[in-house]
């Protein structure tokens, strides 16, 4: 039987620089594929976001800066030609000038819209060859806690178990909430006029990447039964043309996938809590108190929802996981607690009820 310090579990971005920030220790990541969920397909676009000032947009912007430098330091061509991020229509660009003073990173304005130059995007195959991780092709299908250690496959011994598992919710934990998001990104070729030295965002991301145009967005809530087809990728070229005058074009490769939000959009980090015994040691959160104690189910973990920016916001979760495990650093606005608490006061009482009766 094989023992391990981390066992992380899906090999999407989120795992797979899990993995590469514990290497350190005796590491594995489990998954059928690297970068094969909805990490695959991604358009992998870096670009700040904009809004009114708010801790969500700060965290999104140190992220995309953050992962710039962790990509490059890996080798990985981070394609920063700038993005110009353009209104949607008149409301937009009404939000756009409220927007104007909140924004902290440089930029310059372009058609209405706001040029960053900390734009641009990474090649999912790079990432997967550049990133190295000790890797085991496979599905978790058990999980067990014995004694000290987790049983994973009734083959492996972990001390710890990070689940990075993306919109399968591989364990069902009550307060994290994932809604799947899906989405597509196409390439095309063909003929278009622009200045694409630059890579644009409007209703989706738009990039010339090499003799092709490759076009993302995400926006379908809640679909499963969503599957990649032509009327999607066609609609998708229609969100591009009011961006870039397409003349001619055919499709040369269509990608869909998953990706997994939290329902505050935030992503959710951190050591996974023991709903039962928390609540029973303070029945009272239910109505509202704060906790004072937290009970955690020891050794295991979790990194996900990481929203549509999964390629710059796993970059700076992975790292504050690996500092909230070793250093105990603090997680702020990331850490599961804060869904907990809002769940609980939901739906705590219900879930003690029913726990007494089974
Ligand atoms: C069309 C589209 C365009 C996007 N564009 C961008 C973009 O431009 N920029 C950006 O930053 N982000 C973008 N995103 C978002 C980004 O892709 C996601 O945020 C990111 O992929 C989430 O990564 P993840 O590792 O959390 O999940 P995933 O990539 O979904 O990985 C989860 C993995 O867990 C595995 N898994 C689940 N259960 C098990 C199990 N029991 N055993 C083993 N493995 C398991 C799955 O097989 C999967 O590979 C886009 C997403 C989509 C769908």
């Amino acid at each position: 039987m094989k023992h391990f310090d981390f066992i992380i579990i899906g090999g999407g971005i989120a795992g797979l620089i899990t993995a590469f920030h514990l290497k350190e220790f005796k590491t594995l990541l489990i998954d059928e594929g690297i970068l094969n969920g909805g990490s695959g397909a991604a358009g992998a676009f870096l670009f700040p976001k904009i809004s009114k000032h708010s801790s969500y947009t700060n965290f999104i912007n140190d992220a995309i800066l953050e992962s710039f430098s962790f990509y490059e330091n890996i080798g990985i061509n981070t394609h920063k030609n700038g993005v110009l991020l353009l209104p949607r229509d008149e409301k937009d660009i009404e939000k756009f000038k409220e927007y104007e003073k909140y924004i902290k990173l440089p930029f310059e304005k372009i058609k209405n819209g706001f040029f960053f130059k900390d734009g641009g995007f990474v090649e999912v195959d790079e990432v997967r060859k550049k990133i190295e991780v000790p890797f085991l092709e496979g599905i978790v299908k058990s999980l067990k806690k014995e004694k000290n250690f987790w049983l994973v496959n009734n083959e492996f011994y972990a001390k710890n178990i990070i689940l990075a598992t993306g919109y399968k919710e591989f364990l069902k934990i009550p307060y994290i909430n994932i809604r799947p998001i899906w989405g597509e990104r196409i390439e095309i070729s063909g003929i278009w006029e622009s200045d694409l030295n630059i890579y644009y965002h409007k209703n989706c991301s738009v990039a010339e990447v090499g003799e092709k145009l490759r076009i993302g967005a995400t926006h379908k809530r809640n679909c499963l039964k969503c599957h990649e087809n032509i009327e999607e990728a066609n609609e998708l070229i229609k969100k591009a043309k009011e961006i870039i005058d397409i003349k001619k074009y055919k499709i040369e490769n269509i990608k869909g996938g998953f990706r997994a939000a939290s329902i505050d959009y935030f992503p959710i980090v951190g050591k996974v809590i023991d709903v039962y015994k928390t609540l029973r040691i303070q029945p009272n959160i239910v109505k509202g108190e704060l906790p004072k104690e937290i009970k955690y189910i020891e050794g295991l973990y979790i990194i996900n929802g990481m929203g549509g920016r999964g390629f710059s916001n796993a970059v700076k979760c992975a790292k504050m996981l690996k500092n909230y495990i070793l250093n105990k650093e603090d997680l702020g606005k990331i850490d599961t607690k804060r869904l907990f608490i809002k769940w609980a006061r939901k739906e705590g009482e219900k879930f003690l009820r029913d726990f007494k009766e089974n």
